[in-house]
Order: structure tokens, then C-alpha cells, then sequence
């Protein structure tokens, strides 16, 4: 899609430091760190939200989710474990219409991140 940014950021029109990619899904920094190695994921193809998925896509991109987030948290050994955040729709907090999933790490007394 033309004017959306993580589009961009597949087809490398925006820089993005990469986690993990395939043909399926891209996962890349965060560019505001909630906690230190914030990920998203996405897939490669444009789908707006959770609800536009079909039952192929979100199979493939689904089961991406643990492994990448074993990546993640092999990074570095002070991450104790993982919020998985998933926001649909302005009034539940996305910005951005291309579908994503936080890998948040978190760390022992880390509460400054809510
Ligand atoms: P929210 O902004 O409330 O977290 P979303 O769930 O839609 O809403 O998350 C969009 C995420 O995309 C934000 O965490 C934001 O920091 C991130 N983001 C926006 N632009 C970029 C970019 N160019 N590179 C990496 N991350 C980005």
C-alpha cells in the first residue's frame, strides 16, 4: 500500500533494523524501545488489523510469533520473559494500519514500563 509506513519498511523505502525475515512476516525494532529489544512483527503482505487476516496468513504468521521471540529473548540473558501486544482500531490504541505484534522483553523490575 502506497502511503503506509511499514509497507515502506519492507520494501526498505524506510530504514529499519531487522530482527528476523522471510516471505511471510519482517520483524524489526521498534523505533520507541517500550523496553529494551522491542519487536514488532508484520507480515509482508498488507493487512490492516487481526480481523483482516484469512485463516492462511494468520497460520503462517502465528506460528513465526514463538520462535522470534526465542531469538528475542536469546539476545540478551537479562530478559526474564515477554509481553505479546496486539492493538485493532484507534479507540484500542494502533497507530499504525498495518497489522503488528509487539515482542516486548521484559526484565526484572523493569515497572517503569506499563
Ligand atoms: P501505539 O503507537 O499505540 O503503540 P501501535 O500498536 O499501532 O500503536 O504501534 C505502532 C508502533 O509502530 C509504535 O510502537 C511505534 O513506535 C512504531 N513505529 C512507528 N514508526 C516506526 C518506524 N519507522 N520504525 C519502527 N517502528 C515504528
Amino acid at each position: 500500500m502506497d502511503d503506509c509506513i511499514f509497507c515502506k519498511i519492507i520494501a526498505n523505502e524506510i530504514p529499519s533494523y531487522t530482527v528476523y525475515e522471510d516471505d511471510v512476516v519482517k520483524a524489526f525494532l521498534d523505533i520507541s524501545q517500550g523496553t529494551p529489544g522491542h519487536t514488532l512483527v508484520i507480515p509482508k503482505k498488507h493487512v490492516p488489523d487481526l480481523f483482516a487476516y484469512d485463516e492462511d496468513l494468520a497460520s503462517k504468521v502465528f506460528a513465526r510469533i514463538p520462535k522470534i521471540a526465542r531469538a528475542v529473548r536469546a539476545s540478551n540473558p537479562t530478559i526474564k520473559g515477554m509481553n505479546v501486544l496486539n492493538n485493532n482500531g484507534t479507540v484500542a490504541y494502533q497507530s499504525v494500519f498495518h497489522s503488528h505484534f509487539h515482542l516486548i522483553p521484559r526484565y526484572t523490575d523493569d515497572d517503569d514500563f506499563k
